[in-house]
């Protein structure tokens, strides 16, 4: 056990000590600053949230670790560096990245993240799960969420970058799953922190899906989220970037409850003035108000539906009891 406690300081020590590497890099690299620059991203917010930078070479950072002091295979084991085939010696994993320090409550690095510059693949790298990082247990940002912010509201967005963008404009309050499914320990992570839960993901068809999945993780943990719909095909560092930030907070009060969030996401994916159409449409609502508890619930719902596509209030309720009695 102690060992254990003792393995992991020391990796906690070099990611730290691999963040000092990557900042220099980045604050002496033009090509890296330029596009952060691009990004709207200051020196500010780089210095606040340890962004640094990947050279272009394959054994920089290795050598600096060694140069502290620090063993291959302790290195190799929390993924900064790989094992060259044939046992030949080790290489930098993350090589011309953008790098975004993964950080816990605790003010740890537990991992990092890589960007490229440009359009390659894969256009993110994340440091392997060890025995200090396991993805699904954390959010990014949540250390500055639980430093700053007053906990009532908590905004769940896809990326790093979404993060940093909002903060940056004042919005001290997103916190990223990073790209994967949430997670049931995300989820009660979301709950803890905030008295209200967004969802602001992308607005394309694997962001529509992971909302899907989010709510369904929030709603078992007995949280009733709300979901922020921007416009197609962008993500909240999109929309903050080019309207502001008076514009994205007008988007909480907009925000869906997920009954309503599905409802629509059905409404964009039918045309209610063809019947075939139409007649799918009212057959997938109708499944969505099955689910729901409250009887009352159900009603107004039926109302609503009934009104969108002039099919009587009758036929869905019989729909509905056709799928299954009301709620048994
Ligand atoms: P950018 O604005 O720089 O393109 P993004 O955050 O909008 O970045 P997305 O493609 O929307 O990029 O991905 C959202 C998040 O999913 C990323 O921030 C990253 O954490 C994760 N991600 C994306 N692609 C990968 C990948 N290939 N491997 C691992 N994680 C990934
Ligand atoms: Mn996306
Ligand atoms: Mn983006
Ligand atoms: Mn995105």
């Amino acid at each position: 056990n102690d060992k254990y406690t003792q393995e992991r300081q020391e990796a906690y020590n070099i990611n730290k000590d691999a963040a000092r590497y990557f900042y220099r890099s980045l604050v002496t690299n033009p090509k890296a600053l330029e596009y952060l620059n691009k990004r709207q991203i200051s020196a500010n917010t780089i210095r606040g949230f340890g962004l640094g930078f990947a050279p272009e070479s394959w054994e920089g950072l290795y050598r600096f670790l060694l140069s502290k002091g620090y063993g291959s295979e302790q290195i190799e084991k929390i993924g900064l560096i790989g094992k060259k085939s044939g046992n030949n010696g080790y290489y930098d994993k993350f090589r011309n990245r953008i790098m975004f320090p993964i950080i816990d409550t605790k003010s740890r690095i537990i991992g990092f993240g890589g960007r490229v510059l440009d359009d390659k693949m894969p256009k993110y790298l994340n440091s392997k799960e060890s025995i200090i990082f396991n993805k699904g247990n954390h959010l990014y940002g949540l250390n500055l969420v639980n430093k700053h912010s007053n906990r009532k509201r908590i905004l769940l967005v896809e990326g790093y970058i979404d993060v940093i963008s909002l903060y940056s404009k004042g919005i001290n309050y997103a916190v990223a799953s990073l790209g994967t499914a949430l997670t049931e320990r995300q989820g009660r992570l979301l709950k803890r922190y905030g008295d209200e839960v967004y969802i602001a993901y992308d607005s394309d068809t694997a962001g529509v899906k992971a909302t899907l999945k989010a709510i369904d993780i929030l709603l078992k943990e007995d949280v009733k989220p709300k979901i922020i719909l921007l416009p197609d095909g962008m993500d909240p560092d999109d929309y903050i970037n080019k309207m502001g930030k008076i514009e994205f907070e007008k988007l909480f009060l907009n925000s869906y409850n997920h009954i309503d969030y599905k409802i629509l996401i059905n409404k964009k994916k039918y045309d209610l003035n063809d019947i075939e159409d139409k007649i799918k449409f009212t057959t997938e609502v109708s499944k969505i108000i099955k689910d729901l508890k409250s009887p009352v619930e159900q009603d107004v719902y039926i109302n609503k539906i009934s009104e969108d596509t002039g099919v009587s209030k009758e036929a869905i309720e019989k729909e509905i009891k056709g799928n299954k009695i009301y709620n048994t």
